[in-house]
């Protein structure tokens, strides 16, 4: 998989992208990433990326021609297909089956927004999948880009070290993952389950299921109501 950033901070999301396991699944081949700045696709002298709003109002938005460059020279560069992911509050709300839907691509071109958002000739003339990671509203897309980028790579065949690992996480079954411990057995009077001590496979799996469960019927049961429903 290839996954462009566009962003007037590509600094700031490559950072991110040169850590821990995306670190990993770039140098193993597992996915490509490049983060590009828009003003690199400005059209003056200035490298203006942005302008005030016709019809008045706070702020700035970001102009359609260095969106529209950016977006098209990856592309050119990378032949399709391409999916085209732009970063909004106004979005569809990303969760763990957008994540899995969005690995399953080829190409992921991003398009983080700043300032006041886009132009709306952007949303019209791109056409992407417009994905909001919450509702908040950030100042800039970069974070959101993270998020989403984060969530995608760690669900590619050999980015994380154990495949089984995302099979069992949180979301994975449309439920929460049971609780986890490690060393040491007691911690200030707080002790390890006994069947998790016990080398019984059978009954520790049993014990997890029925932590799963439980803790999602406390905590999230709107998944346990949708699961019923599929
Ligand atoms: N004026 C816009 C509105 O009210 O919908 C908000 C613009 S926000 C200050 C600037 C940029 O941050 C957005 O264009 C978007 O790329 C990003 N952003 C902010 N909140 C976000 C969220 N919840 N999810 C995804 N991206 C977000």
């Amino acid at each position: 998989m290839r996954i462009d950033v566009l962003t007037l901070f590509p600094e700031v999301c490559e950072a991110f992208f040169s850590a821990s396991i995306i670190k990993r699944a770039r140098s193993a081949g597992v996915v490509e990433i490049s983060c590009t700045n828009f003003r690199d696709f400005a059209e003056d002298r200035h490298r203006s990326v942005d302008d005030k709003p016709f019809g008045g109002g706070p702020g700035m938005v970001m102009m359609c021609g260095p969106v529209f460059a950016a977006v098209e020279d990856v592309e050119a560069r990378h032949p399709g297909p391409h999916t085209r992911v732009l970063l909004t509050p106004q979005g569809q709300r990303f969760d763990q089956s957008i994540a899995r839907e969005l690995a399953g691509q080829t190409h992921l071109v991003v398009i983080c927004g700043h300032y006041e958002g886009f132009d709306e000739r952007i949303r019209l003339g791109l056409t992407p999948r417009e994905i909001s990671i919450g509702d908040y509203v950030l100042s800039g897309g970069e974070a959101a880009a993270m998020v989403v980028v984060d969530a995608v790579v760690r669900l590619l065949p050999g980015a994380l070290g154990d495949e089984a690992s995302t099979d069992q996480e949180s979301f994975a079954q449309g439920m929460l993952e049971y609780p986890q411990y490690t060393r040491p057995q007691v911690f200030r009077g707080m002790r390890v389950p006994e069947v998790l001590l016990s080398g019984d496979h059978k009954r520790v799996e049993q014990w997890r299921q029925e932590q799963a469960l439980e803790r999602t019927r406390q905590r999230r049961p709107d998944l346990l109501k949708r699961r019923a429903q599929e």
